[in-house]
């Protein structure tokens, strides 16, 4: 055998029996075998299909299965193949390609077909080369592999199409908001402002809970809003330079017995305050003192009884 004949693939029939077609294939629904099958029937398969030899005997498929399937409906016994002595990243990768330059490619195949590339370890961009698309695209249809079952059930039947799948993956984290976004679309809202209404609602509910956190770490208390801190007469009372604050910093009232916070439902963010600002009356200026007025009226008190 002269060297050139090492490099051409061998090409044999193989019994339909003998192959095997191995887990990591993605292909789902093989669409109308019909028309294929009877140009077999007529013409025989034109193209082989390809096959790698196994350790165990026989052959696994390696490009091919929807001819496969066409042979088998058409009562062939064998049918042409390729062999490739692929390893087995390379039989897998073969595979993936192979379904992914399929022109009717559902979105969920096309995801698989990604993922599994990517699970071979070649990166985004090289996968993305190899489809001829963008990195972009990788990324969209895998992460509807994230959706919860239900969902891509639906995007596969055709209940949501691609571009609600898209959206609702921002929200696949929390199923239960993915869940309720769709819900209220239903009722008639568009899905792109249920999707928003629940991604802004789960940010205010992570930014409450790391303040919270925040908070229980550094040790300060936690209290409700106050109805009403901006007064000047409010026992609590916001630290800060603004109207109705205590110009005090956090960290210089931080070693008070009266620091504390609380959170803002709205934004979640921590406003720092003085939960007793009497302490701080004739250090901090502006602060009246009610203890003292109450001593200045009993002292006029006393000094009127003594004119008497
Ligand atoms: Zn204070």
């Amino acid at each position: 055998m002269s060297a050139s004949h090492v490099q051409i693939a061998e090409l044999i029939e193989v019994s339909l029996d003998d192959i095997t077609i191995p887990p990591g294939n993605h292909r789902q629904d093989l669409g109308d075998l019909n028309g294929l099958a009877e140009s077999i029937r007529t013409i025989g398969l034109v193209q082989p299909i390809t096959v790698r030899q196994r350790d165990a005997g026989g052959y696994e498929l390696v490009a091919g299965q929807r001819r496969l399937a066409a042979a088998r409906l058409a009562g062939l016994s064998t049918v042409p193949a390729v062999v490739r002595g692929y390893a087995d990243v390379e039989s897998r990768k073969a595979m993936a390609m192979e379904n992914l330059n399929r022109k009717d490619l559902e979105p969920l195949e096309a995801a698989a077909a990604y993922q599994e590339l990517l699970d071979l370890g070649i990166a985004s961009e090289e996968v993305a080369a190899l489809a001829g698309t963008s990195a972009q695209q990788v990324s969209d249809h895998t992460s509807l592999l994230s959706l919860p079952r239900k969902v891509r059930r639906e995007l596969a039947g055709g209940a949501i199409d691609y571009q609600t799948a898209l959206l609702l993956t921002q929200l696949a984290d929390t199923p239960e908001r993915l869940t309720r976004a769709l819900h209220n679309t239903r009722d008639g809202s568009s899905l792109t402002s249920a999707v928003q209404h629940e991604l802004h609602a789960r940010e205010l509910d992570r930014k409450t809970e790391s303040s919270r956190v925040e908070l229980e770490q550094r040790g300060v208390p936690i209290i409700e809003r106050p109805r009403e801190s901006f007064s000047p007469r409010a026992r609590v009372r916001r630290l800060g330079n603004g109207w109705g604050c205590i110009p005090l910093t956090q960290a210089k009232h931080a070693r008070e017995a009266c620091h504390a916070a609380y959170i803002e439902e709205h934004t979640g963010d921590i406003v720092f305050v003085c939960i007793d600002v009497q302490r701080h009356v004739g250090v901090v200026p502006g602060i009246q003192a009610p203890a003292d007025a109450k001593a200045e009226r009993a002292a006029k008190r006393s000094e009127r009884q003594a004119q008497r």
